[in-house]
């Protein structure tokens, strides 16, 4: 066995399909699985997805789009939003993958291969709406529609897109209505000049819930498939929107450890490394294979939980590279190889990402993509 494994629960994600699916309605859902999905592990994630009737994933680079290739054998739709090595752009071209196009060095890059193989690209147009991120200005555009209409037969215009800059925060309230109205304006440009694209895509998880204008034809949702909220606004705004009580969501991801040894320490001893943890008694401390290099971070120190047992134990002692120590004095016939619950559930106690992250002062984003692709992932019911 390995020192731990992350579980994902193929019921939470149809759960959570399933909510999406009621929300947006009429919208067709793109699931993002950047960064190892989200840290889900992308292999196992895809194949859950399909299951569950998703067909169009985007990533953020041309080798992600590689690894969807090689991991399904189904054919899916693919959008690469960022990164393409100039390597890459012909694989992509001749795979039939959607890319962002943001500047006029891809749209230069992408005629000439275009031209050159025969094959037409599929292009979203990013536009620059505010975020001052990718994206063309509207300055560009003349350059842009005229490069476009020059060279129709070597694109399919497959969308125009943009990203918000912080919708999951109501203070960025008109910065964003400001970005759905230039978004709008400068679609009108290109349906004047003859350049119809096929999708309008803008929002992500917080966009599509909290402005549910910006969901247009599309919406790329990342975070809520994994059962978590894009930030605490979100989701109260949710609930009391919706006159609801309880998250709809189910968390797919569990993170399971086991005691590796146990050990008894005198009152007055420092336990782990240094002196930030003091035995106030005589205790019983279980140490646990997984620390910081396995993504358990160390702001976790002293601060974190663990569920063994069916009771949940505090971390005691500074989170080592490989190895974390929890108190188990008041857990009962504790034994070696008994499982420890990292994220997850156990009877009716859970530990999840969401109260970890208030402690460890990161957000769920990031704490999710840190988990090492080395763990294990296995598929459960
Ligand atoms: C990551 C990303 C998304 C998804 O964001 P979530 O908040 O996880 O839904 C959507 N669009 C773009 C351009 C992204 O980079």
């Amino acid at each position: 066995m390995p020192a731990s494994v992350i579980e994902l629960s193929l019921s939470a994600l149809q759960n959570n399909i399933a909510f999406l699916k009621k929300q947006f309605e009429n919208t067709k859902i793109s699931s993002v699985v950047k960064a190892n999905a989200y840290g889900h592990g992308l292999k196992q994630f895809l194949i859950m997805a399909v299951e569950c009737g998703i067909d169009h994933f985007s990533v953020f680079s041309s080798d992600e789009a590689r690894k969807i290739k090689s991991c399904l054998k189904k054919p899916v739709d693919i959008m690469i939003m960022g990164w393409i090595n100039d390597e890459d752009l012909e694989w992509v071209i001749s795979n039939q993958i959607d890319f962002f196009v943001f500047n006029h060095d891809r749209v230069d890059k992408f005629l000439e291969i275009s031209k050159r193989i025969g094959i037409p690209a599929k292009i979203h147009i990013e536009l620059e709406t505010g975020m001052n991120r990718t994206g063309f200005h509207y300055r560009e555009l003349n350059r842009l529609i005229k490069k476009l209409n020059e060279n129709k037969q070597y694109f399919e215009f497959k969308g125009i897109c943009t990203h918000f800059a912080g919708a999951e925060s109501i203070a960025n309230y008109k910065r964003i209505h400001d970005q759905i109205k230039k978004f709008k304006s400068l679609h009108k440009r290109f349906l004047k000049n003859y350049l119809i694209p096929e999708t309008r895509h803008t929002a992500c998880s917080a966009a599509a819930l909290s402005y549910p204008k910006t969901q247009f034809d599309m919406v790329r949702i990342g975070i809520l498939q994994y059962g978590f909220w894009p930030s605490v606004e979100t989701y109260i705004q949710f609930l009391s929107h919706n006159n609801m009580q309880k998250d709809p969501l189910k968390q797919i991801l569990s993170w399971k450890s086991v005691i590796m040894s146990l050990k008894k320490v005198k009152t007055g001893e420092f336990i782990s490394y240094g002196t930030s943890y003091l035995a106030q008694k005589d205790i019983k401390i279980a140490l646990i294979p997984v620390g910081y290099s396995q993504g358990y971070a160390r702001n976790l120190s002293n601060q974190g939980r663990v569920i063994i047992h069916g009771q949940r134990v505090g971390v005691i002692g500074v989170v080592n590279m490989n190895m974390l120590i929890a108190d188990v004095t008041t857990v009962e016939k504790v034994s070696i190889g008994d499982e420890v619950v990292l994220i997850g559930k156990q009877g009716d106690i859970s530990i999840n990402v969401s109260s970890f992250t208030e402690l460890s002062d990161q957000l769920n984003y990031e704490l999710l993509t840190r988990l090492p692709v080395e763990i294990s992932r296995v598929i459960t019911k």
